[in-house]
This record gives C-alpha cells, structure tokens and sequence, in this order.
C-alpha cells in the first residue's frame, strides 16, 4: 500500500454538528419530521424518476425549483402546501461546526498531509456553508457536487477528485457520515472513514496516519 499523502473529508456532519439534528431543530419550528421530508423526496423520485434533492446537489435544478417540487410532494402527504422558502436558512442556523474535525484537519495539515474538501452541496448554499468554517486555510481545493454535475456516491465525482489532486486512491483517506459514500470510495480503492462521532473518527484517521 502507499503512503497516506491526502485527507479528503465530506463537509455535512462531519465537519459540522450532525444534520438529523438540524433537521430536528427545524422539525420543531415548522412541524414537519425529517422522515415526512424523506418519503416526500421518494415519492417525486418513483413519479419523476429523478429525486429532487439529487437534481439540486447535481447543480441541474436550482433552489426555487427544488423548493416548489418539494413543495409538491409535502402538500400531498401533509393535506396542505406548507411554505418552505426558509428550510435552507433555518438548516443552517441549526446547524454548527464541529471544532474536533476541524482541528484534525488542521493537525493532519501541520504533519505535511494535503487536505480536500468532497462536499454534496448546493450552488445557492454556497456563502452560507462557507462562512462556518475557513475553508481556503483548511483545503487545497474543493470539489462541490453542485459545481460539478455529479454527486457522492457516483463514482465519477471520487475519480475527479483524484484527478484532479493527481494521487492514487489509496493514497486518501476519505471521511463522510454516510456509510453508502464510504462503500463506494472502498470500493475504488481510497481508504474510507466512516465518521461516527469525533473521538472515533480522529482514532481511525490517525491510525491509518501511522501505518
Ligand atoms: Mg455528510
């Protein structure tokens, strides 16, 4: 195996407090549960045969598109159309940085390991994800879905990132909260991390630093 040469870490609940919480936080300001959200973006997906949520992380639909079919399909299972222009902002005022991976990064870049940032996201979210934390001192480069056209877990957007980085895939450590991103960086071969919570995913990063 090589050497360990590059960290690339996923931004949502990684480097930020955990999502569910967030979309709890939201859940109690505007009453809908985060699983209501979920089926909504099922039952487009199996109608349209294109989830919503997908389309926007993949730069192809914008904000005010994503929010009128969510829309859609909330007021189909909730008995009338609730107003969700707020969703994206109330997210991420739910939302905080997680100062224990951010310090990994931090430390792993004063040991002379490279650092990415592999973020599903959207174009719109853009200034309000990138004030949580001092993205340009944390990462050589970010690879945004949204600005991309391709999303985690497709394979292309790991392959892009490689690319253009110039390193083999086991020569990255690669860090997300979502274990079907994790499967799919393994299976091309980058050495995944499946963040848990911070003291077990620093441990595994570190460990696979020492090898
Ligand atoms: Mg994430």
């Amino acid at each position: 195996m090589s050497r360990v040469e590059m960290v690339i870490s996923d931004f949502g609940g990684v480097l930020t407090t955990p999502l569910l919480e967030a979309f709890t936080a939201v859940q109690d300001r505007v009453g809908i549960p985060p699983k209501t959200f979920g089926q909504a973006l099922r039952e487009l997906s199996d109608r349209d045969g294109a989830n919503p949520l997908f389309e926007l992380e993949c730069g192809r639909i914008t904000e005010v598109e994503f929010q009128r079919q969510l829309a859609d399909g909330l007021e189909g299972l909730l008995g009338h159309r609730p107003v969700i222009e707020e969703f994206g902002q109330m997210l991420f005022e739910a939302l905080d940085p997680n100062p224990g991976m951010i310090d990994l990064i931090r430390e792993v870049r004063r040991d002379g390991i490279r650092t990415a940032l592999l973020t599903n996201n959207v174009k719109e979210w853009e200034a309000a994800w990138r004030s949580m934390l001092p993205v340009d001192e944390l990462f050589e480069t970010v690879i945004d879905s949204a600005f991309v056209g391709c999303r985690k877990p497709d394979p292309r957007i790991y392959m892009l990132t490689l690319e253009r980085v110039g390193l083999e895939p086991d020569q990255c450590i690669f860090i997300d909260d979502m274990e079907i991103n994790i499967n799919a960086a393994n299976e091309l071969g980058l050495r995944g991390v499946h963040f848990r919570e911070t003291a077990q995913a620093r441990a595994e990063v570190h460990a696979l630093l020492a090898d």
